[in-house]
């Protein structure tokens, strides 16, 4: 999966490769049996979610690096699903908040996540839309479902000091995957490449449908 899925497709940061190679991928998922979960795709998860493709992991979370590096950095993930793209942020050292609006995939992801080892991460359930300002600022924060725009609580909520927010913006059935940088009151956004996200349901996301 590293070689052929990530290495291949221009992804070079050593930590984050390790970090891919050290999360069991198929512990996370809902039919955990390996070679699939290893595939280069998508899996399915309870309540009609996924758990995103190794690239696109991979590639979100190279683009929400923050400028200290990823070591103590306070990092939010919006949409928990599974648990695997938090088991990434914390092999990395990040002090992961992982928010997700069903509680049972919540509960879920916390069994895998203590399973595995990664004990530190905090796990919230809620409208993550919203943030999760009682843990703000956060020096990274990466949205694993789609939106329409990006929800102003979060970028509230970003370091001013060159915090980075990833997340998929578009309709309900395709995005780009836009990178925001907040210096100060400025914001910087550019866009990194096409999606598929299952939407982001809320405030200010989309309406459950
Ligand atoms: N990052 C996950 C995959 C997430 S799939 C992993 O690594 O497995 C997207 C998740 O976002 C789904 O579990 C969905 O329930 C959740 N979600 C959608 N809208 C949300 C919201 N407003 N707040 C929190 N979670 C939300």
């Amino acid at each position: 999966m590293v070689r052929e899925q990530l290495e291949a497709r221009a992804i070079t940061d050593p930590a984050l490769l390790d970090a891919f190679r050290r999360v069991p991928r198929h512990a996370f998922a809902a039919e955990p049996e390996p070679p699939t979960a290893y595939g280069d795709h998508a899996l399915p998860l309870p309540a009609g979610q996924t758990i995103s493709q190794p690239y696109i992991v991979a590639a979100m979370t190279s683009a929400a690096q923050p400028p200290g590096g990823w070591r103590g950095a306070q990092v939010l993930e919006v949409g928990t699903g599974s648990g695997y793209q938090a088991a990434i942020l914390a092999e990395l050292g990040a002090e992961v908040v992982s928010i997700e609006r069903h509680r049972e995939l919540s509960r879920l992801a916390a069994e895998q996540l203590v399973a595995n080892g990664y004990h530190g991460v905090r796990l919230l359930v809620g409208d993550g839309s919203e943030g999760a300002p009682e843990w703000a600022p956060y020096d990274a924060i990466i949205v694993t479902a789609a939106g329409p725009s990006i929800p102003q609580p979060l970028i509230d909520q970003l370091a001013p000091s060159g915090g980075r927010l990833v997340m998929p913006i578009g309709s309900r059935d395709h995005q780009l995957v836009t990178v925001v940088e907040r210096h100060g009151s400025e914001v910087r956004t550019r866009q990194l490449e096409p999606a598929v996200f299952v939407p982001l349901i809320g405030e200010h996301g989309f309406t459950d449908e």
